[in-house]
């Protein structure tokens, strides 16, 4: 089977011939430190231009064998557009946000009108095109939406979201109902670029900043309109020890869902509705970066035999994970993948 053939199959619950080793999502995108050597195309330029983001991320999947292309490499096109800036990090440290732009007044947050014309959303665009061009349909292409409880996060910083909650939570369905449309519109131009699956990342709502119940009644329903308004296949994204939430991801409408190592795959997939996949969840910070290609491909084994469906790292693969260690992510599935 041709790469993307496997991994959309396997996402729409197709016959596939073993089960693929894609990196469609996570925070983090795909590109090791050592493929930007090995190209000799470096973070943070990559970010900001397109035929270089291109590049780079072809050059990362026909060096590791993930069995998709992935762009952007960070997670802050979306808040860097409303007016957060960015610390730009190196080749092997990602963008972070130096400061909320919004975090004295949250009321005043605006959505551009040109939000698709602004920052780094054209080059982002770009990059897919550029991407379709080059791989064809040999390849699959993932990319990024920001959830929109962690934009809003960027933009009026974590404290302040999760005191909003509690005081709030009426401002909160008020600003982050013009910020989950404009997060639609983004993904539905993804798509017109060239990617096949939109992955919706939301580490701000994650268990340890909001209780299931909070995540259940704030964070939930935008995850659902997105979905609904997405117009080709979608992942939904969250970090950590998600299990107490797993139910109330899997009911976003969602063709699948990504966990983390501390997530266990086979109580992940009771949990979820029918129809949804589970990818995951060989550990990104831990296992990828400090372990052994063995040790690597030891976990792949085991979510293989838990029953995930698409063996993917937990929250994407880290600028410091070792090529050795991702090839071996790649032959291990290989080797235990078969149907
Ligand atoms: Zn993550």
């Amino acid at each position: 089977m041709k790469k993307r053939d496997r991994v959309l199959s396997a996402l729409k619950g197709e016959e596939i011939d073993r089960i693929p080793c894609s990196s469609l999502a996570g925070c983090n995108g795909i590109c090791p430190a050592g493929v930007q050597d090995e190209v000799n195309i470096f973070w943070p330029e990559a970010h900001k231009d397109a035929d270089k983001m291109a590049k780079l991320a072809v050059a990362s999947q026909r060096k590791t064998g993930i069995e998709n292309v992935r762009v952007p490499f960070d997670f802050l096109i979306e808040p860097e557009v409303m007016g957060a800036e960015i610390k730009w990090g190196r080749k092997d440290l990602e963008p972070s946000v130096l400061e909320h732009p919004f975090e004295d007044e949250p009321e005043s947050l605006e959505i551009p009108d040109d939000f698709l014309e602004r920052g780094r959303v054209p080059v982002i665009l770009d990059a897919l095109e550029k991407i379709k061009d080059e791989v064809d349909d040999e390849v699959a292409i993932s990319s990024l939406v920001l959830g929109p409880f962690s934009v809003l996060g960027y933009l009026v910083g974590t404290d302040n979201l999760m005191r909003m909650t509690i005081r709030q939570p009426d401002l909160i369905d008020e600003l982050i109902s013009p910020v989950t449309d404009i997060l639609i519109e983004y993904g539905n131009a993804q798509y017109e670029a060239g990617t096949d699956v939109v992955e919706v990342g939301d580490p701000v709502a994650a268990p340890d900043l909001i209780s299931p119940e909070m995540f259940d009644d704030i964070a939930k329903p935008p995850l659902q309109k997105i979905s609904d308004g997405l117009s080709g296949l979608s992942l939904l994204h969250i970090c950590g020890e998600t299990q107490p939430i797993i139910k109330y991801m899997g009911e976003c409408g969602y063709d699948g869902i990504s966990i983390e190592k501390k997530v266990n795959i086979a109580q992940a997939k009771s949990e979820v509705k029918e129809g949804v996949k589970i990818l995951g969840n060989v550990s990104s910070s831990y296992t990828l970066v400090k372990g052994t290609p063995e040790d690597v491909k030891e976990e792949v084994k085991s979510a293989i035999e838990q029953g995930v469906d698409l063996l993917e790292p937990g929250c994407g693969i880290s600028p410091l994970a070792p090529l050795e260690n991702v090839k071996a992510m790649v032959e291990a599935t290989k080797e235990h993948g078969r149907k």
